[in-house]
């Protein structure tokens, strides 16, 4: 979408970068009245080159809402009402809480959880108090719902997480694989940036589309594969059959640049085609179509997002995924190579502070002892002070919170009410906390309903920082207007804290921009280095993409275009995986998969995009998508109101009947939570499995019944 350029009222224009999806698009804020009061797309930007969606659009509305924190609040139970504090009064308590708590049951005993949508500078200042200071790695955040399995993927197929490809690569690409993506409604400017490309060259450019919907992204596409949610491991094995059989791999660079071939094939071998269509569903010949146009494609990109990510094999899907570029030596050149979408607008960022219970800044380990030697250095504290366990990850951190094992704990700028799975599991255990600190922009939340602690907390706009998107581009974000009451950035919180709880010698900033100083030395000869990275760099030169090592550095394109891979011997990893079924199947009494998802104009848990009417009237309520044949087995028709239930919970919703949806599966948007109405929840329902390796949780695949609502009271009318 792009705006006029209407002047009418706007005193300045100053750019910024978008808060809400991955794509990191570049925007102007029109200010008026010390305020922004108008959003249009920044055409120097190059992730987005002029473009935005309607959500970026229409952030001025969610910025000043009656129900944004205004100061401090306290209360003694959860049940109780809050009462208005000083920001002292509020620390000195939290941190007289932390400290009673670390001295009778240890480090571990606390914990953090924030978000990908802290800058990155909030980020660092949390990580390091909790990891450097406090003695813990238990800071986790919302990322690991998202992005934590194209990290391990990453990391084990390629030698260290960072997507490797860019935005640019789209424009010369002929072949896209997206897979679990549905980038029309999720990633919109990269969706146009896309069809832009297929446009120009309808005949060479292709697009495959694998998902169990059809999609507005798989409608466009060349090549629909109605998957069956959670096979993608059978399918893509079954792809680089093919390609094996059809000799269209690369094996002098197999033979140059990687490990692991022999041991991959010997696996693949066990999914020609017709084995991998009867499990996923894909008929046999567009799995051979599918895998001729990738193998024959002289430049080809996959592009993928949660229906990948959130799997219990997650990790195994995104390995099968660089198995396909490393075979055919698709990766490291120009309109080529895996690019991940990330669905917060700095979960990348997070990820080069070390923002995971088993990270440390510059994507160091806290299980490596340099690691934990070098960042020690630039912390300026003991090697000892780092543990050397990871922390508990997201969900691991709230079963030890219902466990009572972490009796504090503090969330930052996220709702897991809303976007974790099981959401009744989450509410329980932060009801056996002895502190719930929330630190967020609004109140209620669902979130904030369980809190002891409020915290106001400053939002876009109202704070410097900087962002990195998924194509490893880091933009700066200005600060526009003062925050309201007395709310104040994440990062100043948490600086504040850190003070309280004694340790002021190292938490000294004033600025935003002094942290993002340091946060720069400690990438320094890292794959993200940030050297040539400054405020004043990235004010006055625009975002650069990383690594970036000099100040006169242009930042980098493409990783790995010198085939030189972060591990050992410089090869990459093709590694062998093999398909499992999602943790829960369907059974007779819950005989259909639930799969969750986004839809285009909303974003996260709603409590920002839920604020613009024009947002919402696209999509006022959840709902849920069936196809004719299901909806013809439990005799639903469409537009009925149906009970979605699991094991685990119940939603109640209106139902679309549509062929759009794979037979066997059904759809639900996530955003709802249980404040818009306890049953317009889709997180009642989903499962906490999660993958071995990522943690990251199976929000993709349930096993539901879905019922009629035979005496709903509107038929009665
Ligand atoms: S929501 Fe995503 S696609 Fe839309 S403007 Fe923001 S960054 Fe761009």
């Amino acid at each position: 979408m792009r705006q006029d350029d209407n002047t009418n009222g706007i005193e300045r224009w100053v750019k910024s970068y978008c808060p809400y999806c991955g794509v990191g698009c570049g925007l102007v804020a029109g200010l008026k009245n010390g305020a922004v009061a108008r959003i249009k797309g920044d055409p120097d930007h190059p992730s987005s080159l002029g473009d935005l969606c309607a959500k970026a659009v229409y952030l001025p509305e969610t910025l000043r809402t009656p129900d944004r924190l205004l100061y401090p609040q306290m209360r003694r139970c959860q049940d109780g009402a809050f009462t208005r504090v000083s920001w002292e009064t509020a620390l000195m308590a939290v941190a007289g809480k932390f400290r009673d708590i670390i001295a009778a049951h240890g480090p571990d005993a606390v914990a953090f959880y924030g978000s990908g949508q802290l800058t990155t500078e909030e980020y660092y200042v949390a990580n390091k108090l909790a990891k450097g200071f406090l003695g813990t790695n238990n800071f986790d955040t919302n990322s690991r719902l998202c992005m934590a399995s194209a990290v391990a993927g990453y990391k084990t197929s390629l030698g260290a997480d960072g997507p490797p490809a860019s935005y640019a690569d789209i424009d010369v690409a002929d072949c896209f694989l997206l897979l679990g993506t549905n980038t029309a409604d999720c990633h919109p400017v990269i969706f146009k940036r896309i069809k832009r490309r297929k446009l120009e060259q309808p005949d060479e450019v292709t697009i495959i589309a694998v998902d169990p919907r059809r999609t507005e992204t798989a409608d466009f596409a060349d090549l629909h594969l109605p998957i069956r949610p959670g096979t993608d491991i059978a399918l893509l094995n079954g792809m680089l059959h093919v390609l094996a059989k059809e000799s269209l791999m690369d094996p002098n660079f197999v033979v140059k640049h990687t490990n692991g071939f022999a041991e991959t094939m010997s696996v693949v071998e066990k999914y020609p085609p017709h084995v991998a269509e009867k499990i996923c569903g894909v008929p046999e010949c567009l799995i051979v179509e599918a895998a001729m146009i990738f193998g024959k494609a002289d430049r080809a990109m996959s592009l993928w997002s949660m229906g990948i990510n959130q799997s219990t094999v997650g990790v195994h899907k995104n390995n099968a995924i660089h198995n396909l570029h490393l075979a055919t030596g698709k990766i490291g050149k120009p309109g080529c190579g895996p690019l991940s979408l990330t669905g917060q607008p700095n979960a990348m960022g997070g990820r080069e502070v070390g923002g995971l219970s088993h990270m440390l800044p510059g994507y160091r380990e806290v299980q490596n002892p340099i690691h934990r030697e070098e960042v020690a250095r630039l912390w300026g504290v003991p090697s000892e002070n780092i543990s050397s366990q990871p922390g508990y990850s997201a969900l691991d951190l709230f079963e030890a919170v219902a466990e009572r094992k972490v009796k504090a704990v503090w969330i930052l700028c996220t709702n897991p009410l809303v976007s974790a799975p099981d959401i009744d599991f989450i509410e329980k255990a932060l009801r056996q906390a002895e502190l719930v600190v929330v630190q967020d922009a609004y109140h209620p939340t669902g979130t904030t309903q369980l809190a002891h602690v409020l915290l106001p907390a400053a939002q876009w706009s109202e704070k410097e920082g900087v962002m990195t998107n998924s194509e490893r581009r880091i933009t700066y974000m200005p600060r526009l207007a003062e925050p309201p009451g007395e709310a104040l950035p994440d990062w100043k919180i948490m600086t504040l804290f850190a003070r309280e709880m004694g340790f002021e010698k190292f938490f000294r900033y004033e600025t935003a921009a002094e942290i993002f100083a340091e946060f720069v030395r400690t990438t320094e000869g890292t794959l993200c280095d940030y050297s040539g990275a400054s405020y004043e760099r990235l004010k006055n030169g625009g975002p650069l993409q990383w690594p970036c090592p000099a100040p006169d550095h242009p930042g980098t394109e493409r990783l790995y275009d010198d085939l030189h891979f972060p591990a050992p011997e410089g090869r990459a990893n093709l590694i062998p995986v093999e398909h499992q079924e999602p943790f829960e199947r369907p059974d007779e009494q819950y005989p259909l998969v639930l799969t969750t998802g986004r839809v285009k104009n909303q974003w996260h848990t709603m409590t920002r995009t839920g604020k613009a009417e024009s947002l919402k009237k696209s999509c006022p309520d959840p709902f849920l998508e069936m196809n004719p044949a299901d909806a013809r087995r439990f005799a639903i028709r469409d537009a009925d109101f149906v009970e979605v239930i699991s094991r685990r919970g119940k939603a109640v919703v209106q139902v679309r009947v549509t062929a759009e949806i794979k037979a066997g599966s059904c759809f639900m948007p996530f955003h709802w939570g249980r404040q818009f109405g306890f049953y317009k929840a889709a997180n009642n329902l989903t499962i906490a499995a999660r993958d071995p390796v990522s943690r990251q949780p199976e929000l993709k695949a349930c096993a539901v019944a879905v019922k009629r609502v035979i005496d709903f009271p509107l038929e009665d009318n």
